[in-house]
Parts: structure tokens; C-alpha cells; sequence
């Protein structure tokens, strides 16, 4: 535990630093970029704190652990719980069924009770699911308050290139995609930014649509993520025009005002997964894996990096815990 390198300043080595750090622990932290940026998967997320709604695809370690997530990050960086709703439009009403079956910890609601929590979405015959115990929080501010919370433990990020191989001692390796592990593989997701005072949501809102299922995250003065395609493909490179066009057709059927918005980013990465979705701390030798967050980086990181402390303070093996 004296010695312990992280490599990897994304949201899984950031708050592998932070676990460490709250045990008295003093980590290096490296990352080939030095601070977070547009670099890093971390960068682009919702940063939504979903566990139930994850739910409908994940599995169920998913809804356990990120149960616990809206607390902990609650420590270090502000944290909106106001829930977050599912809506289909009228005609895809089979889809709010569905989804309603798969999920737990939701209120079905229309009419009065819509037009009281967001009154911009309220359409006659509109109904939706409230899962009022959910939460989200703005990532770029989360991650810059991670780095601010470990500089007063006396951890900065040195900005240098590096491998496992190339250090002694322990490492955690949290590179995410690049760490290259057998059985990763990468999972396209592509967001836009919007900006009109044209509509008021106070949390996150999917629509369930078929085709094209959509996630809007308020920002604050009438900024807006849109998000998020979910491809199987490790290409990189820029938002295709069909994301841009499934994305903002999908935001257009919620409300008609964004039409009208200015599109102010966009931007594109690679979620680093495994083939059931849930993340894992890998041991292999004198080096821990915090890896395959998937589309659950901000909701699964708090969790995945207790267990990897845990087990480096006291052996414990958590149910994230694999050993290769
Ligand atoms: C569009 C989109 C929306 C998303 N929305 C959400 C959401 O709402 N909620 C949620 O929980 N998750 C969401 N996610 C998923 C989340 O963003 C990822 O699960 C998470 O960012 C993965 O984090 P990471 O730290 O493993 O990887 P990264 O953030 O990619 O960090 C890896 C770091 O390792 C560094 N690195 C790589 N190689 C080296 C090397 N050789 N030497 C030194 N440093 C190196 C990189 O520079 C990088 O900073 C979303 C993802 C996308 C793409």
C-alpha cells in the first residue's frame, strides 16, 4: 500500500486516487494527458446517476452498487437529486409498458402530476415513469472537483506515458480502452450539446422511442446534453450525420422548441466494455485492472474503486473482483 502508481486519470483513476487517498494513502497518478479533457471517455458522459433505469439492460450488480453512487459523489461535487423521468410519445405507450416491467423503484404519472415536475413536457395523454430517488450531476465539474479534492492530499496528475511493465510496486491500471485487456472491446457513443431558453426540464429525461431512444440532461441556463448512440463499433473520429440526425429527431419529438436551439458541442468516444456490461477490478499479479465501465462510469466508479482499495488494505475480494 506504501507504493502504489495509478495510471489513468479518467473518472476510474480519479476516484481509485480519491478511495486511496481517504485511507491515508498517498498514490501517483499519471496520465499521458495530464488533467482530464476532450481526450478521455470520461469527458463526454450524461452524467447520469440511473441505477433503475440502467436496470432495464444491465445487470443486476449494476442496480446494487450504483445505488450508492449519488452519495458518494455527493462528497466530492454537487449532486442534483431530483430524479429523472421516462416518457414515450403516445403512440409508443407499448414502450413505457416495457420498460416500466424491466425496472423497479418508479412511479407511473401523466397529466397534473407531469405538468407539476416539468410543466415543458406536459402534452395532453402524455404519461411517464419517475424514478424519484435518481440523480445526476454535471462530469466536467465532477472531474475537476476530483482533481481539486486530491491536490489537497498532495496528489497531482504527472502528465507522462506509461504502462504497467514500466513501473515497480503496485499499479492500477485504469486506462480504459487502452489498457487493451483481453475480452474489452469498445462501444461508440456520440452526445450534443444544445443551448435555448425555449425549455425548462429540473432532470434527466429518456424518451423511449423504438428507433430512436434519447437522453436529455439539463446543464443549467438553457444548456442541454443529448445523448447517447450506443453502437458496436471502435471507430473513433467525429459525431456521424446519423448520429446528429437520430439524436436531434429524437430531441425535436419531445419538444418541438429545440429545434430552434444552437447546437454548441458535439462529441464522440469509445465506451471501454466487457461482454456482460458490468465493470471489473482485475488482479493480475502485483497489478490491478479498474476497467469496462461501459456506459456506467460515473454510476459504477465509486464501487469499483472501493474494491480495489478494500483488497489492496485488507484482501478483501468483492463481487467485482476477478483474478486472471
Ligand atoms: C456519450 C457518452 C455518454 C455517457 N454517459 C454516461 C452517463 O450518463 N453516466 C455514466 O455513468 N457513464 C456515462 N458514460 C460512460 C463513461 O463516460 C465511461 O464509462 C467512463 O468515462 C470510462 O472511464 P475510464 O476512466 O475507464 O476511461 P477514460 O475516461 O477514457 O480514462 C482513461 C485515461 O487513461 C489515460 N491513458 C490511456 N493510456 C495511457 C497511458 N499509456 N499512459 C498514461 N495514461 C493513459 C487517458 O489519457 C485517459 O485520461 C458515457 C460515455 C459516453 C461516450
Amino acid at each position: 500500500m506504501a507504493d502504489v502508481t495509478i495510471i489513468g486519470a479518467g473518472v476510474a483513476g480519479l476516484w481509485a486516487a480519491h478511495a486511496l487517498s481517504q485511507r491515508g494513502i498517498t498514490p501517483r497518478l499519471i496520465d499521458r494527458h495530464g488533467a482530464p479533457g476532450a481526450h478521455g471517455c470520461s469527458w463526454w458522459a450524461g452524467g447520469m446517476l440511473a441505477p433503475f433505469c440502467e436496470g432495464a439492460t444491465s445487470e443486476p450488480a449494476v442496480i446494487a452498487h450504483g445505488q450508492r453512487a449519488a452519495s458518494d459523489w455527493a462528497g466530492v461535487t454537487e449532486v442534483t437529486q431530483n430524479g429523472s423521468l421516462v416518457v414515450a410519445l403516445a403512440r409508443d405507450r407499448a414502450e413505457l409498458d416495457r420498460f416500466a416491467r424491466r425496472t423497479s423503484g418508479h412511479d407511473r404519472i401523466g397529466g397534473a402530476a407531469l405538468a407539476d415536475l416539468e410543466p415543458d413536457l406536459a402534452t395532453a395523454g402524455r404519461e411517464a415513469l419517475l424514478f424519484g430517488t435518481e440523480a445526476h450531476l454535471s462530469p466536467r465539474r465532477a472531474l475537476a472537483d476530483l482533481v481539486a479534492a486530491l491536490a489537497v492530499k498532495g496528489i497531482t496528475i504527472e502528465q507522462a506515458e506509461a504502462t504497467p511493465d514500466d513501473i515497480p510496486g503496485t499499479v492500477i491500471d485504469c486506462r480504459g480502452l487502452a489498457a487493451n485487456l483481453p475480452g474489452l472491446r469498445g462501444v461508440r457513443g456520440e452526445m450534443v450539446m444544445l443551448r435555448t431558453p425555449d425549455v425548462t426540464l429540473a432532470r434527466p429525461v429518456r424518451l423511449l422511442h423504438p428507433r430512436h431512444p434519447l437522453y436529455i440532461v439539463p446543464r443549467g441556463d438553457g444548456v442541454f446534453m443529448l445523448g447517447a448512440t450506443q453502437i458496436e463499433s471502435a471507430a473513433p473520429g467525429p459525431v456521424t450525420a446519423r448520429a446528429l440526425l437520430e439524436l436531434l429527431s429524437a430531441a425535436y419529438a419531445l419538444h418541438p422548441a429545440f429545434a430552434e436551439a444552437q447546437v454548441i458541442e458535439t462529441g464522440a468516444d469509445l465506451r471501454p466494455a466487457f461482454a456482460d456490461h458490468v465493470p471489473r477490478v482485475i488482479r493480475r499479479g502485483r497489478v490491478l485492472h479498474l476497467n469496462g465501465l461501459f456506459r456506467h462510469g460515473y454510476l459504477m466508479a465509486p464501487a469499483l474503486a472501493r474494491q480495489a482499495a478494500d483488497y489492496l488494505e485488507t484482501g478483501t475480494k468483492g463481487d467485482l473482483f476477478h483474478e486472471d
